[in-house]
């Protein structure tokens, strides 16, 4: 069965066409502000239910409910806050000047109106300890927390209406969880597993959606990487897309697979962004979510495999499909995992991304036992990856 969103019942704040006219009509008066763009990004996906059940940006009680709990105050699982802390200069005088209870227009990089955010609470917040119940971490050269130690000292919580979807390098590739959820039922998919993933496909990240896609109670795959803010590193999210299209069509059953994108900001969290991506995942439909050694990690700050047990302790109605670490032996000649395959490390071909990057500067063939030629192609063509 397709699950029920998380608590119950899909979130959509999108304005009707009267109503988006009459708030761009009242543009002028309204007070703005100017949102970093992991808050433009979050703005949208709350208005369109990705974030089912909240409604907007969280409130004191729900930030420091899901801090000291990992559940939003009615008890629902959460292990992500959704907070809204504007650092912009220019918004510093309107924030001031919040008391709660005000319509406040939201507006993008490009100066445009995306938004309104119904403000209820203006509070200040404890940024050492929300990152390290979130990202286990206070290190400022973790990615999220020099974010976040970069963000405003007061954060505003209160409801939010979109008025005009992103508009976003990939946006064709772009569903709202209405339409998954729409798609999977035409398609008569009552199971569908969703894979997590931020980097062009490898062949284990192949292996891991072929074991999935294997699975008797499995009907369709719903591949849906996260391609929000870059940092150094990242590859542009169209080469992310391409390289998963060209897997499709040359490799998999499009009568099973559905490639889609999600522009977040990627929040490296190890266990708790696994919980909340998957929560995530819930809501566009999918009741089973696949997890790999160390998801959502950076760096060396998670244990690779509280990953897997954190669906033990804080259960989210979503079946987790649990993975080892899995590596392309040369003796096997074959995709292994530890429990498949007995030989040395050294018979293994990593598939780390660093190496692949490496080849790609030094312009070095890619190797072939972990990537295929026509996603090789594609990165070779076009894979730069960001520098700045
Ligand atoms: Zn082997």
């Amino acid at each position: 069965m397709i699950p029920p969103p998380h608590g119950g019942r899909l979130v959509q704040r999108i304005a009707r066409p009267a109503e988006r006219d009459r708030r761009k009509a009242e543009f002028p008066s309204l007070p703005k502000l100017h949102p970093f763009i992991d808050q433009v990004f979050d703005a949208e996906k709350i208005s369109i239910g990705a974030y089912s059940p909240l409604e907007g940006f969280m409130d004191r009680a729900t930030f420091e409910s899901v801090l000291a709990t990992r559940r939003l105050p009615n008890g629902l699982p959460w292990t992500i806050p959704i907070l809204f802390a504007p650092s912009a200069p220019e918004d510093q005088a309107v924030v001031r000047e919040l008391r709660g209870g005000e319509d406040v227009a939201l507006v993008d990089r490009d100066n445009r109106f995306f938004a309104v955010f119904h403000v209820t609470e203006k509070f200040a917040y404890d940024k050492a300890n929300y990152a390290q119940k979130t990202f286990l971490t206070t290190d400022p050269a973790h990615p999220n927390v020099a974010d976040l130690f970069a963000a405003g000292d007061s954060a505003l919580g209160g409801s939010v209406e979109l008025l005009d979807r992103l508009d976003l390098p990939v946006g064709r590739f772009e569903m709202t969880p209405a339409e998954t959820r729409s798609h999977f039922e035409k398609q008569g998919w009552k199971s569908v597993a969703a894979y997590q993933c931020r980097n062009p496909p490898h062949t284990a990240h192949e292996y891991l959606q072929r074991c999935t896609l294997d699975r008797e109670d499995v009907d369709a795959l719903f591949i849906h990487p996260v391609v929000g803010r870059l940092k150094k590193g990242d590859y542009k999210p169209e080469v992310i897309l391409a390289a998963y299209q060209a897997l499709v069509d040359h490799y998999y059953p499009k009568n099973r697979i559905l490639l889609s994108s999600l522009t977040v900001t990627m929040r490296y969290a190890g266990p708790n962004a696994a919980l909340f991506y998957a929560i995530v995942r819930k809501n566009y439909g999918c009741g089973m979510y696949i997890v790999g050694r160390d998801q959502a990690g950076v760096g060396k700050y998670y244990d690779p495999y509280a990953c897997h047990r954190i669906f033990d302790e804080l259960p989210i109605d979503i079946v987790p499909l649990r993975y080892p670490e899995t590596f392309f032996c040369r003796e096997c000649g074959w995709m292994a995992t530890p429990k498949t395959c007995n030989h040395p490390a050294t018979s293994r071909v990593s598939t780390a991304q660093t190496l692949i990057r490496e080849k790609l500067a030094k312009k070095e063939p890619l190797p072939t036992e972990i990537l295929r030629p026509e996603v090789a192609q594609i990165l070779q063509e076009g894979g730069e990856v960001i520098n700045d």
